[in-house]
């Protein structure tokens, strides 16, 4: 399915560097149940975590699977046509291995690659109550403990944390003590002090579990602090969300991928007015659209993934253009594609019902639609 047009997808690794095959196997005819019980398995994440999956570019010396940032596109795209919370998992999953490798100091490094890489789950923390587009308006703090223990303490509510009920860490990024530098810190879900609440019934992702965490005081050893800490905080989120800007627009690939699947299986079989519906000229236009949005948003991921494996200047712009690109795309297409199957997709569970709703979370996420352009803006305004 995931193929689509372009056959990436259809046997062996498909340009993933993994058995495609035995991740559909695994991943079975489950998304729609997921999806309406708002839970995936958690041992299937545990297992697809302990394959590398969830975080394939980590190195082979961390016990990673050391995927390049083209394969683990393509493997995220697979993914992503078959499940879009199983992706968004994937890409938390993914931001904090990518943080923990730019940040880290040897030892963290070791021990948090390993465990991501071996079947725990993180998620990460940086939107807030008041800092959602605007993330230096944080008010998270991590301090050192006054006792002398060397100790920190991290309090603060962290909004919409997606895989945080399934998650055994939480990355969270906030101010370090009382300046205007930032720190990560790797703070254990069961830790005392750590609230965490699912957010009730969001519109898409269902599955994917979005949370609020409160943190009341939190007590860290200091080495769960990434590097000690004391990083620009922009850093910290350009790290992140730099990943994680890759990571959703390939999912949006498979969005796209998975729409025109079932878009072009629909228009062939259905027949309306004497013959298949694809042989109306507005229906094959839609088929036309959604094809294109597909190649796009394919050509636009690759061209960011070649950028981001040659860590050229502009891969962090690139990865804003190809998150943005995608993801206009991918809601476009998950409408046109019901548009197409009509009632036949109109029922929730259906592979182009979720697209359609989760698609809409694409524009939201890593950078909104609206912060995307004033980037690229920016750029424009800058460079050219
Ligand atoms: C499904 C989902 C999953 C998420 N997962 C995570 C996660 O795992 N971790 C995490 O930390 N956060 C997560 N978030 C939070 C997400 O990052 C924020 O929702 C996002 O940054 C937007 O913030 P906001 O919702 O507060 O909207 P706001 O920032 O309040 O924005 C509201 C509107 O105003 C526009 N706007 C804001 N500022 C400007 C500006 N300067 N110029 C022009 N327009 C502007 C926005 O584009 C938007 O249309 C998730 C959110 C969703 C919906």
């Amino acid at each position: 399915m995931s193929g689509g047009a372009t056959g990436t997808a259809a046997t062996g690794t498909g340009g993933t560097g993994f058995d495609t095959a035995a991740i559909d196997a695994l991943v079975g005819d489950g998304p729609a149940a997921w999806d309406a019980a708002g839970r995936i398995p958690v041992e299937l994440l545990r297992e697809l975590g302990a394959m590398g999956v969830l975080c394939a570019e980590v190195p082979a010396r961390f016990g990673g699977p050391g995927r390049t940032g083209q394969e683990n596109g393509e493997l995220t795209a697979h993914v992503g046509a078959l499940c879009s919370s199983l992706r968004s998992v994937m890409t938390v999953q993914g931001i904090a291995a990518a943080v923990v490798r730019r940040f880290g100091d040897r030892e963290q490094r070791r021990r948090y690659l390993g465990q991501l890489t071996s079947g725990r789950l993180a998620c990460v923390g940086f939107s807030e109550p008041g800092a959602g587009s605007d993330l230096s308006g944080m008010t998270t703090r991590i301090r050192p403990a006054e006792d002398g223990s060397g100790d920190l303490i991290v309090s603060g509510e962290k909004m919409w944390i997606t895989g945080a009920a399934y998650a055994d860490l939480v990355m969270v990024v906030g101010r370090y003590g009382d300046g205007p530098d930032g720190a990560a810190a790797m703070v254990p879900t069961d830790a005392p002090g750590v609230r965490i609440e699912p957010v009730a019934a969001p519109l898409g992702c269902r599955a994917a579990t979005h949370c609020r965490i409160v943190l009341d005081d939190v007590r860290i050893p200091a080495d769960a602090v990434l590097g000690g800490g004391r990083q620009p905080l922009a850093l910290l989120f350009t790290v992140g969300l730099s990943y994680g800007r890759m990571s959703v627009a390939w999912g949006c690939v498979g969005i796209l991928r998975a729409c025109l699947t079932a878009a072009v299986g629909d228009a062939r079989t259905r027949e309306q007015g004497g013959g298949p519906i694809g042989e109306h000229q507005l229906v094959a236009r839609h088929i036309a659209e959604l094809y294109t949005s597909e190649r796009i948003a394919t050509q636009v991921c690759r061209h960011a993934a070649e950028q981001w494996d040659r860590t050229a200047p502009d891969a962090a712009v690139t990865a804003v253009l190809a998150k943005q690109v995608a993801a206009t795309h991918a809601t476009r297409g998950a409408a046109t594609a019901v548009q197409v199957l009509a009632s036949r997709g109109f029922t929730d569970g259906h592979v182009v019902a979720r697209a359609y709703r989760d698609a809409k979370a694409m524009e939201l996420i890593e950078g909104s639609t609206e912060i995307s352009q004033l980037i690229l803006a920016r750029h424009a305004l800058d460079r050219l």
